[in-house]
């Protein structure tokens, strides 16, 4: 609509040079030229206050007083310059077509706007003391470009519309996708977790740990960095499910897993091998410096008791811990290693941790 007030309001006052090419600086042009200049100032103004009120063109009412209006500056064209009144009746209808085309308003108020510019004209002309017949074949003449402009624009209407049902439609199937896509992701990840993590404490299940670890030494032998293992084993733990449940035993397991998971370096992996046997992977660290972390975890251990219905549940472990090393070709070689140490932490008391080198 602002476009349409844009060309609209430079066209009226460009017209004003063949009024003036004609009539020279006449009084005639000067009402002309004066009726020219407010009307496109009105309509500039609509334009302008179309940027802070678009529903003034979507209700169409302004619009539809704004095309009445620029009828009725051709009935004065037609009375003050009768020897073009033929010219005048062309361009009117002229203008009903265009008003139906490029004005983008409500196809009724447009129809309106040109059945009154249609009786402006006609009552124009009888004023004017046009014979009958001049009356009746313009109103005919008129008539043509209405219908013409109206059928064409209903129909335009239609297919915009049928379009724009179609784009919303594809818009819709668009958003549905969408969801369904990001369903699916959730459920992708969703699954590949179960897959991957042991349920009751979150930690990597075996298959998962065995990729992991294949993947850490390739690593340390790429780098030349050192990687150590630790197996660790709960002290006592058929006590814990025997004197206070299996439940108890379970929230003893995720006691554990949760202080493993709190007190070692993000890039650690940790994993349950079933049962009630973790296994702890560090990255970066040879046996000495691991032996240091796996006490201190140990003692972090011994010193948090887990409180279940009002029992105070001490729970200890022990570590058996080595370093992968050259000879080693699977993860069972490590563990087999790291087991004999555990073995050796038990007998010799548990709640220790005992390192064994390559
Ligand atoms: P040790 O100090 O020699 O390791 O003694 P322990 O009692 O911890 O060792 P043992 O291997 O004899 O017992 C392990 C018990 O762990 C046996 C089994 O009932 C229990 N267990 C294994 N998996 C689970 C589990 O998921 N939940 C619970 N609550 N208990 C489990
Ligand atoms: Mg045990
Ligand atoms: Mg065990």
């Amino acid at each position: 609509m602002r476009v349409a007030t844009k060309v609209w309001g430079t066209l009226l006052l460009l017209f004003g040079i063949i009024d003036y090419v004609a009539l020279g600086l006449s009084p005639v042009f000067i009402i002309l030229t004066t009726a020219r200049v407010v009307l496109s100032a009105f309509i500039f103004g609509y334009g302008y206050l179309l940027l802070s009120k678009p529903h003034l063109a979507t209700a169409g009412h302004s619009t539809m007083a704004l095309q009445i209006g620029g009828f009725g500056f051709f009935y004065l064209i037609y009375f003050l310059r009768p020897e073009i009144a033929a010219f005048t009746v062309a361009v009117i209808g002229l203008l009903f077509i265009s008003m139906f085309v490029f004005v983008p308003n409500r196809l009724p108020y447009s129809a309106i706007a040109a059945l009154l510019g249609l009786a402006g004209t006609l009552l124009s002309m009888i004023v004017n003391d046009r014979p009958a017949g001049v009356v009746i074949g313009a109103f005919f003449l008129l008539m043509l470009p209405i219908l013409v402009g109206f059928f064409a624009t209903q129909r335009l209407q239609i297919v915009q519309r049928q379009q724009y049902a179609m784009f919303t439609r594809a818009n819709e199937a668009n958003v549905e996708l969408q969801a369904e896509i990001e369903r699916r992701r959730v459920l992708e990840q969703e699954l590949k977790r179960q897959a991957t993590t042991d349920p009751l404490t979150g930690l990597f299940n075996r298959r998962q740990y065995e990729m992991l670890f294949d993947r850490e030494c390739e690593r340390s032998k790429r780098n030349g960095s050192r990687l150590s293992l630790c197996v660790a084993d709960i002290d006592f733990f058929k006590r814990v499910n025997d004197e206070y449940g299996h439940d108890a035993g379970d929230q003893v397991l995720k006691h554990v897993a949760d202080l493993l998971g709190n007190a070692l370096r993000q890039s650690d992996i940790i994993g349950r091998f079933g049962g009630e046997e973790f296994i702890l992977l560090l990255p970066d660290t040879g046996l000495a410096d691991a032996e240091v972390v796996i006490n201190r975890l140990r003692q972090k251990l011994e010193a948090a008791p887990l409180s279940i219905a009002g029992h105070q549940i001490g729970v200890t472990a022990t570590f058996g811990l080595t370093e992968v090393c050259k000879d080693d070709h699977t993860i069972e070689d490590v563990i087999r290693r790291a087991d004999k140490a555990l073995y050796e932490g038990k007998t010799g008391g548990r709640n220790r941790v005992v390192p064994v080198p390559c």
